[in-house]
C-alpha cells in the first residue's frame, strides 16, 4: 500500500498511539511537536467518556492549527518536514480521497 495512504488511519482514533510516541507532526500545517503539546481530543460524549476504549478511540487536534491531522512516530512513519509536506499535498490540498463528514 502506498504509504501515503496508509499513514492516513493514522491521522484518526490516534490516542493510544500518540499517548506511547515522543514526537508528533500536523499534516495541515506541518509542525512537529511531542505528544504533550496536544490539548485537543475529539471522540468523548457524555455517553462514552467512562469507556476506556472510547479514550484509546479518541482523536488528536493539532495544537498549532486545530487540524485533525496529527501523525506520531509511533505509526512507524517518518515524522519530518518532508514526509508531513507529502502528506499534506496529498491529503490536504489536492485532496486524493476527499474525508467523509
Ligand atoms: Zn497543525
Amino acid at each position: 500500500m502506498n504509504e501515503l495512504l496508509a499513514a492516513y488511519r493514522y491521522l484518526s482514533n490516534n490516542f493510544g498511539q500518540i499517548q506511547a510516541s515522543k514526537r508528533c507532526g500536523c499534516c495541515n500545517c506541518m509542525e512537529v511537536f511531542p505528544p504533550e503539546e496536544i490539548v485537543g481530543w475529539l471522540g468523548l460524549t457524555m455517553d462514552n467518556m467512562n469507556d476506556p476504549s472510547a479514550v484509546e478511540q479518541q482523536t488528536a487536534m493539532c495544537p498549532y492549527c486545530g487540524a485533525e491531522a496529527v501523525l506520531a512516530d509511533k505509526s512507524g512513519l517518518p515524522i519530518n518536514a518532508v514526509f508531513l509536506q507529502r502528506m499534506n499535498e496529498a491529503w490536504f490540498q489536492r485532496t486524493l480521497i476527499r474525508k467523509p463528514k
